[in-house]
């Protein structure tokens, strides 16, 4: 695929004008999460600017990202990143490189744990995420204290309607793909 395509490709698809970025990393510094990022947000825009898409797709940055808009808002050209890093989530899932992300598993469990629930149970997510990753006892140690502190309980707070959130999350969900 030549360089220009992918570039081309999410400007049409996020609205976002990326070509006008000069690089000033107002994003990154803005960010709250940049520290834990592979990819920090201008170093990405710039990838989409030179067309590399798989590095693009496959980074955990997306995935780490909280959706604040702050980069967005901070842009001195207007460039919605978060949008952008939005459009890249979709993408990556359509491209399958999303799939062995541990944030994006930890993020559908959440998302069906909400959906479920109403409001999150801490102790039916993380246990399904440690049998996903085959790895039984990880956590249990924070697990137990934060037990001991009646942070985490043993049975789900369900709320009133929360068929009706499954429903609205589960179609939101589906309209992204996820
Ligand atoms: S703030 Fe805008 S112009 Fe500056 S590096 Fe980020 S995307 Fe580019
Ligand atoms: S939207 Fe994402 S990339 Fe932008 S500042 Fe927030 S966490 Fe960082």
């Amino acid at each position: 695929m030549p360089q220009f395509s992918f570039l081309n490709e999410i400007e049409t698809v996020s609205k976002a004008g990326i070509s006008s970025c000069y690089q000033c990393c107002r994003c990154t510094n803005g960010c709250p999460v940049a520290q834990d990022m592979d990819i920090v947000p201008h170093r990405l825009i710039r990838y989409i600017i030179d067309g590399e898409r798989e590095k693009a797709l496959s980074s955990g940055t997306i995935w780490t990202c909280l959706n604040c808009a702050t980069c967005s808002v901070r842009c001195p050209n207007g460039i919605d990143v978060a949008r952008v890093f939005e459009t890249l989530r979709v993408l990556s899932v359509e491209a399958h490189l999303a799939t062995a992300m541990d944030t994006r598993l930890f993020d559908e469990i959440f998302i069906e744990n909400i959906s479920k629930h109403g409001r999150l149970y801490e102790m039916e997510a993380v246990m399904r995420y440690r049998l996903h990753k085959k790895e039984f006892f990880g956590d249990a140690d924070m697990g137990l204290a934060m037990m001991r502190k009646g942070r985490i309980g043993l049975t789900p707070h369900n709320i009133r309607d929360r068929k009706k959130l499954g429903k609205v999350m589960r179609e939101m969900a589906g309209k992204v793909k996820i």
